[in-house]
């Protein structure tokens, strides 16, 4: 019968079977009528994961950005869980459900619905690691995170103290351990704990304190944004994949330009991304480049914020377009043909990137993609026309174009011109053709097999024109 019941115990209880106790404090809880969580705005599969887990017994709250989302009144992208039940324990409860990760073990639970599939990730309550030898690094940095603790360690191994606050939607009730509603009224973001000795553990906190000033439009405490500055390099070491996670993040955030001025102002830009570099350096030289990413992230934000999708592609090779073309003038002056010169500038730029962070491979085909139909657009006789709109990328390609139309770099004329040529019938499209022959300089429309007789290389397009 006792051992029955120790079982029992251990079962329901995973932090005791773990770690030691270690006092983090009592949490306030907050009621519905002081945080005021619309729960409309609720994903009804998180709590669907929350109930199942409490039937079963088990502590489950939504937590972390979700929350502080809520809070804001804005619907959260995702929805995280945290239970005191261990990833096994979680994992035999739903039928979909899949272990992931080794350093920090997690479970993904999928529903499937209307619309796309979601995912509700669910995650152990994690232990307050403070000393503790083999998982730490001597820099400080965290290397592996498995060990189960209880909720109050769980809380204050998060990052800020507004991402630190557990939502029980059976009781409508939030769970703060580290004064995350206080700081939501003063709009503060706040470091739990030392924050030299968090930036340490994870030097990746510091991007993060970036992104979420940007986004919440609050002020960094001067304690948590003090240290930054000395432990910028700490980035360095930190594997460069993880950093290209964060940093799609951030250009994702819908707050992208807001993030990246936040990024120069706390002196994190440098050697860290190259191609910050120069969009971030106001000088006259710059001014171009600036203003097409200037561009170009506004659209995304845009785009994010009214809820459309964005390829990180697309917004890759906007960051790089300027380094690109001033590598494609380059060549050409160097004497290249046109399309070789642009294939050449594209592997540079491409290398000259991964020097800093390097951008995943699945985006680089497409960011490729999309450059290299960029000579294209100006082919509007014959069959090119109708052959580029079948490309698989061209509504990135196209998209793309019409960026450069408006910030002058390319002829807005084109992009008027595509834009109704798609949108035109073949007999429209055969009259567009024609007058495309006549505006522009005609000598970019003419087909590329006639003009190689006459003059080798003049198969080009009309040579870039440098931001
Ligand atoms: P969003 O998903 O809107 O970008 P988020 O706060 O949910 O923001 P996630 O990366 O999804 O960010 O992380 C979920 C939660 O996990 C965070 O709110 C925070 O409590 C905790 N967390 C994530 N990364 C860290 C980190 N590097 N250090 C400490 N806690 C972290
Ligand atoms: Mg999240």
């Amino acid at each position: 019968m006792i051992t029955k019941f120790i079982k029992r115990i251990l079962r329901r209880d995973p932090m005791i079977k773990h770690t030691q106790a270690n006092n983090t404090g009592v949490p306030k809880r907050i009621p519905k009528k002081s945080h005021r969580i619309d729960p409309h705005l609720l994903s009804k599969n998180a709590v669907k994961v929350t109930d199942t887990l409490q039937e079963a017994g088990y502590e489950a709250f939504i937590v972390g950005g979700a929350v502080r989302d809520l809070v804001l009144g804005i619907g959260p992208k995702d929805f995280d869980v945290a239970t005191n039940a261990t990833p096994d324990q979680v994992q035999r409860l739903f039928r979909k459900a899949r272990l992931i990760g080794r350093r920090f073990q997690i479970v993904h639970v999928t529903f499937f619905g209307k619309g796309h599939p979601e995912i509700i990730e669910v995650s152990t309550f994690r232990a307050w690691l403070d000393n503790a030898g083999d998982h730490v690094a001597e820099s400080g940095r965290i290397l592996r995170d498995n060990v189960w603790g209880s909720q109050g360690e769980d809380a204050a191994r998060r990052d800020f103290t507004i991402n630190a606050m557990y939502y029980d939607p059976a009781s409508e009730t939030i769970l703060d351990y580290h004064g995350g509603m206080i700081d939501m009224q003063k709009k503060t973001l706040r470091m739990i704990g030392n924050p030299t000795k968090r930036y340490r553990e994870d030097p990746v906190r510091m991007l993060r304190a970036i992104r979420f000033a940007a986004k919440t439009g609050f002020t960094l405490d001067s304690e948590t944004r003090a240290p930054i500055a000395e432990l910028g390099e700490l980035l360095q070491d930190v594997p460069s994949a993880r950093i290209f996670d964060e940093i799609l993040k951030l250009l994702m955030s819908g707050y992208s330009w807001a993030a990246i001025q936040g990024l120069r102002n706390a002196g994190l830009h440098h050697g860290l991304l190259p191609l910050l570099d120069h969009i971030l350096d106001n000088s006259e030289a710059s001014k171009g480049a600036n203003d097409f990413v200037k561009l170009a992230l506004a659209n995304t934000d845009q785009r994010i914020q009214s809820g459309k999708s964005v390829s990180a592609g697309f917004l890759f090779a906007t960051l790089l377009w300027p380094d690109l073309l001033k590598n494609w003038k380059a060549n050409i002056s160097k004497g290249m043909a046109n399309i070789p010169a642009l294939h050449d500038a594209m592997d540079d730029t491409i290398a000259t990137q991964s020097s800093g962070m390097t951008i995943q491979r699945r985006f680089e085909s497409d960011m490729r993609e999309i450059w290299s139909m960029q000579p294209r657009f100006e082919k509007r006789v014959g069959r090119y026309p109708y052959r580029l709109i079948e490309s698989p990328r061209f509504r990135a390609g196209y998209d793309f174009m019409l960026l450069r139309c408006a910030t002058g770099e390319q002829n807005p004329a084109l992009g008027e011109w595509w834009t109704s040529f798609i949108a035109a019938d073949p007999t429209v499209q055969e009259e567009l053709m024609a007058s495309a022959k006549n505006e522009l300089g005609s000598a970019a429309n003419a087909p590329a097999k006639r003009r190689r007789r006459k003059k080798p290389k003049s198969d080009t397009p009309s040579e870039p024109t440098p931001v």
